[in-house]
Order: structure tokens, then C-alpha cells, then sequence
């Protein structure tokens, strides 16, 4: 094995910035082959990278996790990302249900110590049981989003679940996104139209009004500071040069360099 650190990715990001979310897409399939998968939350932005997948039939599965208290809007928009786009999504859930972890350990996302408690019990854990499967995983943040997430790089190291993610829509302008889901009429979670920006779950989320900041629906009742659950590592900031082990052999074929040297 051998480290893979965010400096290390400096020229490649750069140069996948000229790279359409498709052509990243493709690049991640031929790299990871069967250990890169995408992670979704069944909102637009992961439909739009589900959409593009299964249009250039790439065999990339799709992890969901199902934190058992989401809209029944967002289970419907996976069951149909499996029945009308054919891909294989995997549904990751927490060990205890809501019920038993209230009667075990009380309402935690009511405040926000409980509220990272509850997060880590129903999103990150589930997630970190299926990823010793991958060595990366695709996720679907865009920096037109702003708040943290408006430098977000399109490759990043991610401590937490020892992978690259791979951010393909992180320069997909919001005209450029919204075409796409028009032209391409994508499949997106009914509750977009309702006047949720972003969904999670149904305990924590909220529409919002047309003035206020896209994720000012997530946690309201925690006051504005609230805005990230932390399953995506680049919305907290760790600072200096963060890396991961994976096989010297991927870590080169990843940066392009080539070992075949003929003399
Ligand atoms: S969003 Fe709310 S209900 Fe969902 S896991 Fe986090 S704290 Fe718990």
C-alpha cells in the first residue's frame, strides 16, 4: 500500500476541470472498474449522475442510505431509479430503527450535540460498512451551491471512508444542471417541486422560502448554523494535506504515470 494526499491530486484536478461530468464518469469507471460505486441521497443532483450513468451504461452501482426516516418521496425516487433507469442500488441502513434509538437514547436530533450523534448513527455508520467494497466513491457536490461547498474540488481524499470521491458535478453551473434535467428529463424527487431545495430526512428538513439559502430547510430547528451532517468530509474543514492508503499500482494508474520505460 502506499498514500495517496490531496496535494498529490493538484495537477490532475486542475486538469479534470476541462473534463465533462460524463467523461469523469468514465474516467472513474475505467480507473476503479468494479470499487468505485455513487453515493446518492435520491435528491436532483444525485439523479442527474444516475441519470448520466445509466444513459453511457456504465456498470457504477448506486449506495443509498436509507436512514429509515426519509420522505416517502425519496424511497419512491430510488425505486425508480432501479425500475426506470436499471441500475443496481444498494439501500444501506442504520442498525436500530428511529424507535428503538429514541427509547434507547432519547430524541437526539432535537439538539445539535444529538443531532451529530443521530448522523452518525443513521448516515455515516451505515455508509462506512460498505465502503472496504471501494476504493472511490462519486458524489454529486456542485459549487454552485455555495456555503462549504463552493470550492469543493472535483477530487478529494476522504479520511473517513478511505476513499477518493470523486465530485462530477462540481462545475456544473446551475443553467447548465437545470438544462439537463429538463432536456434529458431526468427523474427528480417530487419534493423539489414542493419547495424543498435539498431533502434528508423528514425529521430535519423543511422547505424553504424563495430568498432564503438553499439549505436553510436542513436543521432549522437548530438555528442556522446547522447546515451539514459531515458525511461529506470537505464540508468541515480538517485543514493541511489529508490522505488515504491504497495500492501503489491503482495510486499510479490514477495520476496517469507510467512505469513502462523503454530504454
Ligand atoms: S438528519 Fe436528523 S433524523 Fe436524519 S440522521 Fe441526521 S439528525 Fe437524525
Amino acid at each position: 500500500m502506499a498514500k495517496l494526499s490531496q496535494v498529490d491530486l493538484t495537477d490532475l484536478n486542475r486538469s479534470m476541470e476541462e473534463r465533462t461530468p460524463q467523461e469523469l464518469l468514465a474516467w472513474a469507471a475505467s480507473i476503479f472498474g468494479k470499487r468505485v460505486a455513487i453515493m446518492s441521497a435520491m435528491q436532483k443532483a444525485g439523479s442527474v449522475v444516475c441519470h448520466m450513468a445509466s444513459s453511457a451504461k456504465l456498470p457504477l452501482k448506486v449506495l443509498f442510505v436509507d436512514t429509515g426516516v426519509h420522505f416517502q418521496e425519496t424511497l419512491e425516487t430510488r425505486d425508480r431509479m432501479i425500475s426506470d433507469y436499471g441500475l443496481d442500488v444498494i439501500t444501506l441502513h442504520p442498525k436500530q430503527t428511529m424507535a428503538e434509538q429514541s427509547a434507547e437514547m432519547g430524541v437526539l436530533y432535537l439538539t445539535p450535540d444529538g443531532q451529530a450523534k443521530c448522523c452518525d448513527l443513521r448516515k455515516t455508520e451505515p455508509l462506512m460498512q460498505a465502503t472496504s467494497d471501494y476504493d472511490a466513491l462519486i458524489s454529486s457536490l456542485r459549487r454552485a451551491d455555495g456555503g462549504r461547498r463552493g470550492n469543493v474540488p472535483i477530487l478529494s481524499i476522504d479520511t473517513n471512508t478511505q476513499t477518493l470521491k470523486i465530485n462530477v458535478l462540481a462545475n456544473f453551473g446551475d443553467q447548465e444542471f437545470n438544462d439537463y434535467i429538463v432536456r434529458q428529463s431526468v427523474i427528480v424527487n417530487p419534493l423539489h417541486e414542493q419547495g424543498f431545495s435539498t431533502i434528508g430526512c423528514n425529521r430535519c428538513t423543511t422547505p424553504v422560502l424563495p430568498d432564503e439559502e438553499k439549505r436553510a430547510g436542513r436543521w432549522r430547528h437548530l438555528g442556522p448554523w446547522a447546515m451539514y451532517c459531515g458525511i461529506n468530509p470537505t464540508d468541515v474543514d480538517r485543514g493541511g494535506s489529508p490522505a488515504i492508503e491504497l495500492p501503489g499500482e491503482l495510486i499510479d494508474k490514477i495520476l496517469g504515470r507510467n512505469d513502462d520505460f523503454v530504454i
